[in-house]
């Protein structure tokens, strides 16, 4: 009898332990980096092919790369960013064991006129998973015009498989050890890659790597977060200097293939040699790519869990790089809506952005920086901006009719006396307007330092709604973010040292 007491005791005991053993594994189930994966990772070349209407993607290569540098938490990512997103199952268990979302240049493509008329293109775009221990489904999704995402792409990868490219990453290339603050696992890993040098330009990208990071760490949240960053640079001479300048036919051989007119707009730059850029920064482990081109032009670009790019030498660079950087670290949306974009309903009307900045304030209680909302604020928020509209398209008009006279009497052949006589004309008349400008936002200034609902941003004047009257990844007049941008630039720092569950 005591035998058999003593036998249901243990058992209960050893139900109970079954218990707690198996809350602990569910709970290790989601969290455990060293159970699914390997302090390595994979990177998979990409194609990218396809217009509009359909879409696939070819795998070119893989490679295995020496460390896994992203955080060792926040394996599913805690984002709900990117309109595509890579989701790696186990293939024992078919648990989700690894998300990210991402953006790429073909993503861009194929919300433009040539890709809406049904030209088919080729983008490379590589992707990067730690290496899985044990088999792994690798499913990439797309997010359709509402942004439900579906799979597209489907990968089984054996980590076994002799297929995988095992060289060493070191190409020969100089790295810089600019700022090392820790554990690339804790720490927001940077990396500058030189675009469009000569061999004889070392120096020159050197001191561009330190004029780059020192600017960075001026701008807030960037400045008080200096210790989460660590920094390196990439130097790999080119042929030739700067990049291409497709309209004015002037083309240079360089490593990346950096080029100006990216979907035919004049400003835009990008790279066409992703897969490229990929192997010369897994030389360090990396979180996010910069890469400088040697330029004075004024441009650049950037893109979502990809990379961005501006020149160096251009008075705005610094600025130009801030702001590319903010899409690219950070996926910002771009808060404008005046200037030329390429792209056609890139945010479709009525549905959400994906961004943390901008806004179709659908459900205006629960905007999405509802706990930054200045207290009492109206919403969405007048500030005057059919007035400012008005305004500048007159002066636009204005701008325009000035250019028109000063040619028709340089082809008349009058003198310059009567040609500076019509620019001042003009002069006076633009600076009348822009009194008017400075009233009409002087009558809102009270507005400069509220969050809110500005209407105008994502390239649209109506419907989308940006947080502040002034941003960097808007009208940059002050210089800085809004309090937005910095909560989530913040957030995504917080998550790449590791900070965020
Ligand atoms: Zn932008
Ligand atoms: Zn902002």
């Amino acid at each position: 009898m005591k035998f058999i007491v003593e036998a249901a005791m243990s058992k209960k005991i050893l139900i109970l332990f079954g218990l707690i053993s198996s809350f602990c594994l569910g709970l290790a189930q989601d969290l455990s980096f060293e159970r699914y994966f390997h302090n390595q990772a994979l990177r998979l070349d990409l194609y990218q092919v396809g217009d509009a209407k359909e879409e696939f993607i070819s795998l070119h290569r893989i490679f295995l790369e020496p460390v896994w540098p992203e955080p060792l938490t926040g394996l599913i990512q805690p984002f709900d960013y990117g309109r595509y997103l890579i989701k790696v199952y186990d293939v024992a268990s078919n648990q989700l064991i690894f998300s990210r979302g991402f953006e790429s240049v073909f993503g861009e493509y194929r919300t433009t006129s040539p890709a809406l008329a049904g030209v088919k293109k080729a983008m490379e775009r590589s992707i990067r998973i730690p290496c899985p221990k044990k088999p792994v489904t690798l499913v990439i999704e797309k997010r359709n015009k509402k942004n439900i995402p579906y799979p597209f792409f489907e990968l089984t990868i054996d980590p076994q498989d002799y297929h995988i490219i095992r060289e060493t990453p070191a190409c020969g290339d100089a790295v810089i050890e600019k700022q090392r603050t820790g554990d690339p696992h804790e720490k927001v890993d940077l990396v500058f890659i030189a675009e469009g040098y000569l061999s004889s330009d070392q120096e020159k990208f050197k001191t561009d790597v330190d004029r780059f990071t020192d600017y960075l760490f001026k701008v807030e949240p960037y400045r008080s977060h200096k210790d989460d960053f660590n920094i390196y640079g990439i130097f790999r001479p080119s042929v030739e200097r700067a990049m291409d300048e497709p309209r004015q036919r002037a083309y240079k051989k360089t490593i990346l293939n950096a080029s100006f007119n990216a979907f035919d707009l004049d400003r835009y730059m990008l790279i066409d040699d992703n897969h490229r850029l990929r192997e010369i920064a897994a030389q360090v482990p990396y979180d996010t790519i910069v890469v400088l081109v040697n330029s004075s032009r004024y441009g650049g670009g950037g893109i979502g869990f990809d990379y961005c790019v501006t020149t160096t030498d251009h008075p705005s660079s610094l600025q130009v790089f801030i702001h590319e950087f903010g899409h690219s670290f950070a996926y910002l949306a771009d808060e404008y809506y005046q200037s030329e974009v390429a792209y056609n309903e890139f945010y479709p009307p009525g549905v959400e952005p994906l961004e943390p900045n901008i806004t179709a304030l659908l459900d205006p209680d629960n905007i999405k920086w509802k706990e930054l909302l200045s207290p009492g604020i109206a919403i969405p928020t007048e500030y005057g901006k059919e007035k400012l509209e008005a305004w500048q398209a007159e002066r636009r008009t204005l701008r325009q009719k000035q250019m028109e006279e000063i040619e028709g009497a340089k082809k008349a052949g009058l003198p310059e006396a009567k040609i500076k006589a019509i620019q001042e004309k003009y002069q006076a008349k633009d600076k009348e307007i822009q009194a008017k400008i400075e009233a009409v936002r002087k009558e809102y200034s009270h507005l400069a330092d509220k969050v809110a609902a500005f209407e105008g941003a994502g390239y649209a004047s109506k419907g989308l709604y940006r947080p502040q009257m002034y941003c960097i990844m808007g009208s940059n007049q002050r210089g800085e973010f809004c309090k937005v941008c910095q909560w989530a630039i913040t957030k995504m720092i917080d998550f790449y040292c590791g900070r965020l569950r």
